[in-house]
Order: C-alpha cells, then sequence, then structure tokens
C-alpha cells in the first residue's frame, strides 16, 4: 500500500499508532469486541515489555460513551470490566441494569462535570476524572459527606492551557491540588491530561507525570486510542480507550462535549 511507504514525517503525528482497522467503517452494528479487547491488549502488554513494566501495571479503561448496550455487554462478556461514560445521564441509563448482571464492573466518568449533577456522579461512579476548578471540589465533597460514597479522584489537568478545554490551569494546579486535599479532603488518587490534538502528546505526558510526582500522587490517567503507547511509555497507569475497542465514534449532533 503506497500509505505504508509514505516517509514517517508526512503523517500527522496522531494517526500513527491507531490501529490499521480504525480507519473504516465496521461493517455491522457490533465490531468484535473480544477480537479487539485482545489484539488492544496485546498492544499494552507490549507497550508495558517496552517501558520496561510490569505487565497488568496499566489499568485499561473502556470509554463506552454513545456505545449501545449490546457493545457495553459483548465487551463485559470479552472480560473487560472497567468502563468509563462522559454523561452522568447517559451512564443512569445504560448501567444498572448491565452492572446488576455483572459486580465486578468498576464505572467511570471522564469529561466535564457540572456541579449540579456532583451527588448522581458520586453515587454513580467509582472514578472521576474530570475535577478541576473549586466550585465542583467542593460540590463534590459534599456530596460525598452527604452520601458516603467516596469515588477515588483524579484532577483534570489543563497541559496545553487551550481556553476551550476543561482541566484546572497549569499555573493553578499547585493550589487547586491543595485545596482539594487539605479543605475539601476529597480522596485524590492522580493527574488527568488530555493533550492538544494533532501534536506531540509526550511533552504533556511527561509534564503530568512531574507534577503527580511533585504531589506525591501515584496515578496518571493520560492516553487514548491514539497515543496510549505513548502514554505508557511516560508511565500512565490508566488509560482511557475507546475507538481502538469500540471502533470509529458514533456520530452525534454537536459531537462528543470536552473531546476533540
Ligand atoms: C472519548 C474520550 C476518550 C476515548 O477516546 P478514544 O479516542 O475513542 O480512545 C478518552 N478520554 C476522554 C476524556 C474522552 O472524552
Amino acid at each position: 500500500m503506497p500509505h505504508r511507504d509514505r516517509p514517517h514525517r508526512d503523517r500527522p503525528h496522531r494517526p500513527r499508532d491507531r490501529p490499521p482497522d480504525s480507519h473504516r467503517p465496521e461493517p455491522g452494528p457490533v465490531p468484535d469486541p473480544a477480537a479487539r479487547l485482545a489484539a488492544l491488549t496485546r498492544r499494552l502488554d507490549e507497550a508495558c515489555r517496552r517501558a520496561g513494566r510490569p505487565l497488568g501495571s496499566v489499568t485499561l479503561v473502556a470509554v463506552s460513551k454513545y456505545r449501545s448496550r449490546d457493545a457495553v455487554a459483548a465487551a463485559l462478556d470479552a472480560g473487560q470490566r472497567d468502563f468509563a461514560e462522559s454523561r452522568v445521564q447517559e451512564a443512569r441509563a445504560k448501567w444498572p441494569q448491565l452492572r446488576a448482571r455483572h459486580p465486578g464492573v468498576r464505572l467511570h466518568l471522564v469529561g466535564p462535570l457540572q456541579t449540579n449533577k456532583a451527588t448522581a456522579a458520586v453515587t454513580g461512579f467509582d472514578t472521576l476524572h474530570s475535577v478541576d476548578r473549586p466550585s465542583l471540589a467542593a460540590a463534590l465533597a459534599a456530596a460525598m459527606a452527604r452520601t458516603g460514597r467516596r469515588p477515588d479522584c483524579f484532577v483534570q489537568v489543563n497541559t496545553g492551557d487551550e481556553p476551550q478545554k476543561s482541566g484546572v490551569p497549569l499555573d493553578g494546579a499547585d493550589a487547586f491540588l491543595k485545596e482539594c486535599r487539605d479543605v475539601h479532603g476529597l480522596p485524590v488518587v492522580g493527574l488527568m491530561c488530555l493533550p492538544p490534538a494533532g501534536r506531540d502528546p509526550r511533552p504533556h505526558f511527561r509534564l503530568l507525570r512531574s507534577l503527580a510526582a511533585a504531589h506525591g500522587l501515584a496515578g496518571l490517567s493520560m492516553g487514548m486510542s491514539d497515543d496510549f503507547e505513548a502514554a505508557v511509555a511516560e508511565g500512565a497507569t490508566v488509560i482511557r480507550v475507546g475507538r481502538a475497542l469500540f471502533g470509529p465514534r458514533p456520530r452525534r449532533a454537536g459531537g462528543p462535549p470536552g473531546t476533540r
């Protein structure tokens, strides 16, 4: 294929790590999640090996936003247990029945979170990846106190200082982390980032890692379908993968909020 022979630098950075089959639309409504999960796990293991990290040191979170219940059920049947949704309402509609059938499921919330959804987020999810501002931290702390539920929290950092993107600005990250832990007592386990699209994500991953180390945080939620191997090389402990597992993202009016 001429595509393959193209010199490396002619290609944009991101698509390089994309599995070859994600360029094409899926023939059926549900791609074969068991085969995709096996292939993804092989790539993840290989990335760990290359990075000199133990296999199993990275949690694969399957991002199931906008996916049908059938697609999710197939991934569950294939053994996947960590899933992420980007909207509280969608998770509420989709997950109670699935959870009842698969008690080991851990549900993650990625994407922007409104303060008025704090209680639903705290009761419906096991891990929150987008804690990014004082009003939200306060609302989550109150919701945790009220419900007794304490999901793990990742503080999202806007490493590219992109005005349209969620995440605490870089120059406010130290103060915000201190506030989350010392004022609100949130169970902060790590940091999360979404690097700017179309650029080398590695400097952003490195920045996130050094910021986490400076705060004594072990968790690093970074890496998606196109860049998770680079993220693993830079120390990711959680990768959030949608398209590489479920196929091309379904079209939605307005596009997914808070993502590229
Ligand atoms: C949608 C989404 C992902 C998954 O992206 P893919 O490119 O489909 O792997 C990861 N993280 C966040 C925050 C997302 O919104």
